[in-house]
């Protein structure tokens, strides 16, 4: 861990510091003060010396001069009894430790002792000469003796000289008593100095501890709980507890002012979250949202033995209600869908998580509740009430439109045990009900795995099979029943696939038509098949009845998408081929659901003299009725009825009731996959107009279909 200077650390350096400089001062000053409380000492004793000196001096002076005085009759008459006597008075004042009496030659006349043993020696010092030629007294010193020496006159005479020694050892002794006292005194004073110092620094210690105490009380644990909390929303943690304070000073504004912010940063995350987990249209979760409940899950049911089940719901043909109706109604469209989705899953599985993946695509979670033996089952039922109550017809600006729903089902961790795989599981799922006719729901299995494969292959070799010639169109012959004469043909579009060889329309139309491939291949298709009806009709005149007509086929893509009307006209432009040989086929599929716009298109395409039939009629929901509101021109009964007419009583009864309603509504008829000749028969009993099959004939090149027709060959019925 990186050590670094806290604030407190910082200021208990700077305390530390100035503790230490504080420190440093003292001791000098006490130095200081040592020194000169030794200074003092020594000057005061130096002045104390100098002023006993001086003081010494005057009075030995003034002494000198009065003893003088006094000696000069005893002197004069020599009167030793006399001078002796003066001089054992002088001797009895304290501190005087000899009084000499002399000639002005220095010798010595007494020295108060009372045989005078000193008499007569000579002093050898030039100080007593000194004297004598001196008007006033001199004064000369040592360490010991203060020497006061004054000379004796009569008048002008000198007489000789007096000499006054003084002990000096007493006044050394009341000196050194008196500075002794001194230095005590200033000791004492010091040691109090010493003492306030000493207080003072512990004050100023104490001042630094409290100082520190309060600033981590009042700056340092507040930062740190601001800078703990600040970390945590910095790591994501926005609903992390900040501290709070009722502290009125500028720390507290700031508490106060950070937990303010935590909360708005907090609020703004929620509304953040919100915004990005829901889907603004429908209100309910959205992709993103799942994805993480997903995974929250899946890493739920490592320890668990937790099951869960995803169902993919896509609206079929959602993309028309946008295209015919607008974005806004598609809107509605899906609004209503997601309510009635949740009120299936909220009815059928109450802790589901529902979710809309954007377009027309909703994502289910169920997870096992108990058990999770019956989460096949319970999804099954889910998805199938889903697909129940979603083909109801939807109310949308006074139109009732009919949608169904696609869903696809996987399990885990039956399927895949990661959120990715589950998720592409689902939609290969849900792409398979679509494929199988959607408005239906499907398990996912392997299989599918492969049958998607194969499917985008296909897509892909597709692609450009047109322009490399791998696609051509063969012509079933179509006959008049009632005229045992061929009047026209259906175009039927086939794939030379370079390496698979033929390929089904079963198989390929259908991936042409989930890719949108068909959009590009529809009008190529139209366009050849009306060139070589134009062919057709120039190498077979017919002298008796109208000309051949050429049926063609229509998805239901390019009957939405593309301008259908607009293609059709120009390629009759184009080729020349008079509308009336051209024939549509649509399917019912194409046609329910968006019957006011298919009409108007339609009604557009027949008033060019265009007729329009319904292919496989019979498979869809829709019942004759139904088409009353669009304009057809006939319709084609899927071969699955005719197959079984001879047999089964009841698809007879079946294929009669169609050709006696679509007469009663002025339709034509037409018999698909009729492969025997009772069929034919039978057919021409009720009344069906026209027939095709392969016992009238299979899907063939133009060129044998010319031969067939050609001039003075009647058609082999
Ligand atoms: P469809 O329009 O119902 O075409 C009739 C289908 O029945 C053709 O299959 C034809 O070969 C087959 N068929 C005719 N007579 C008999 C018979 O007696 N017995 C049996 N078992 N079958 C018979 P095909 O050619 O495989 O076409 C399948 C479907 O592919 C067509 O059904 C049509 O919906 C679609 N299709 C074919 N060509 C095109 C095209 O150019 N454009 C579009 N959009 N769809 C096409
Ligand atoms: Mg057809
Ligand atoms: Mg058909």
């Amino acid at each position: 861990m990186k050590l670094r200077p806290g604030l407190q650390a910082q200021l208990v350096a700077v305390i530390l510091a100035a503790t230490l400089i504080t420190l440093t001062v003292i001791v000098l000053i006490v130095q200081r003060q040592g020194a000169m409380r030794q200074e003092m000492l020594d000057h005061s004793r130096q002045s104390m010396h100098a002023l006993v000196h001086k003081r010494l001096a005057q009075q030995g002076r003034a002494t000198a001069e009065r003893v003088a005085e006094s000696l000069v009759n005893p002197l004069y008459y020599f009167d030793l009894e006399g001078i002796g006597r003066v001089i054992a008075t002088l001797q009895r004042q304290p501190d005087v430790a000899y009084v000499i009496v002399y000639s002005p030659e220095g010798d010595i006349l007494h020295d108060g002792s009372h045989d005078i043993l000193t008499y007569g020696q000579t002093m050898d010092d030039r100080f007593a000469r000194r004297a004598m030629a001196a008007t006033a007294p001199l004064v000369q010193s040592d360490e010991r003796t203060l020497d006061v020496a004054a000379p004796i006159r009569l008048g002008d005479q000198p007489l000789g000289g007096l000499r006054i020694g003084y002990s000096l050892e007493n006044v050394g002794a009341d000196e050194s008593a008196a500075n002794a006292g001194l230095a005590r005194a200033l000791e004492a004073i010091g040691a109090r100095h010493r003492q306030w110092i000493a207080l003072l620094l512990a004050g100023l210690v104490l001042l630094g501890v409290a100082l520190s105490l309060l600033v981590q009380r009042a700056l340092v644990r507040p930062i740190r709980q601001l800078a703990d909390a600040a970390r945590q929303i910095e790591a994501g943690n926005f609903a992390a507890e900040v501290p709070h304070s009722r502290r009125q000073d500028e720390v507290g504004d700031l508490m106060r002012a950070f937990g303010r912010m935590g909360e708005s940063v907090l609020r703004h995350d929620r509304d953040v979250r919100r915004m990005a987990y829901t889907d603004a249209l429908t209100g309910l979760s959205n992709r993103l949202a799942f994805r993480e409940v997903l995974d929250q899950r899946l890493i739920e049911s490592r320890g668990a033995a937790q099951r869960l089940a995803l169902l993919f719901a896509d609206i079929d043909d959602f993309k028309r209600i946008n295209d015919t109706l607008g974005h806004d109604a598609g809107d509605e469209v899906l609004v209503q869908f997601s309510e009635r989705i949740r009120g299936v899953v909220e009815r059928e599985s109450g802790g589901a998580t529902l979710s809309r993946f954007g377009g027309d695509e909703f994502v289910i979670l169920l997870e096992a509740r108990d058990g999770g033996e019956d989460l096949r089952e319970s999804a099954g039922l889910l998805a199938g009430r889903l697909v129940d109550e979603l083909s109801r017809p939807i109310a949308v600006r006074d139109r009732q439109v009919f949608l169904g729903i696609s869903v696809g089902i996987t399990l885990f961790p039956d399927d895949a045990n990661g959120a990715t795989m589950l998720m592409k599981n689902g939609d290969i799922a849900m792409y398979q009900a679509k494929v199988a006719g959607k408005n239906c729901y499907r398990f996912y299995s392997r299989a599918m795995d492969q049958a998607v494969e194969r499917r985008v292959r296909i897509e892909q070799d597709l692609r450009g099979a047109w322009e490399r010639g791998e696609l051509s169109l063969l012509y079933q012959p179509v006959y008049d029943i009632g005229a045992h004469r061929l009047v026209g043909a259906e175009a039927l579009l086939r794939w030379q696939h370079p390496r698979q060889g033929m390929v089904a329309p079963s198989v390929f139309i259908d991936v042409a038509e989930q890719s949108g491939l068909i959009e590009t291949l529809g009008p190529q298709v139209l366009r050849a098949a009306c060139a070589d009806a134009v062919r057709w009709s120039r190498a077979c005149p017919t002298a008796a009845g109208a000309p051949p007509f050429l049926s063609v086929n229509v998805s239901p893509r390019q009957l939405r998408n593309a301008d259908l009307a607009g293609q059709v006209e120009e390629i009759l432009g184009e080729t020349g081929l008079a509308p009336t040989q051209l024939h549509l086929e649509l399917t019912e599929t194409a046609v329910i659901g968006d019957e006011l716009r298919v009409s108007s298109l339609l009604a557009r395409l027949r008033e060019r003299g265009i007729k329009i039939w319904l292919d496989d009629f019979g498979t869809g929901f829709s019942g004759l009725s139904h088409l009353r509101r669009v304009p057809i021109d006939g319709v084609k009964i899927d071969r699955s009825f005719i197959a079984d007419i001879l047999r089964d009583p009841d698809d007879l009864a079946l294929a009669s009731a169609i050709v006696a309603m679509a007469h009663s509504l002025g339709m034509t008829v037409v018999a698909e996959g009729v492969e025997q000749a009772g069929q034919f028969e039978l057919l021409r009993e009720r009344g069906c107009d026209y027939a095709q099959g392969y016992w009238l004939g299979r899907p063939m090149k133009l060129e044998e279909l010319i031969a067939l027709t050609a001039p003075g060959d009647p058609p082999a019925v």
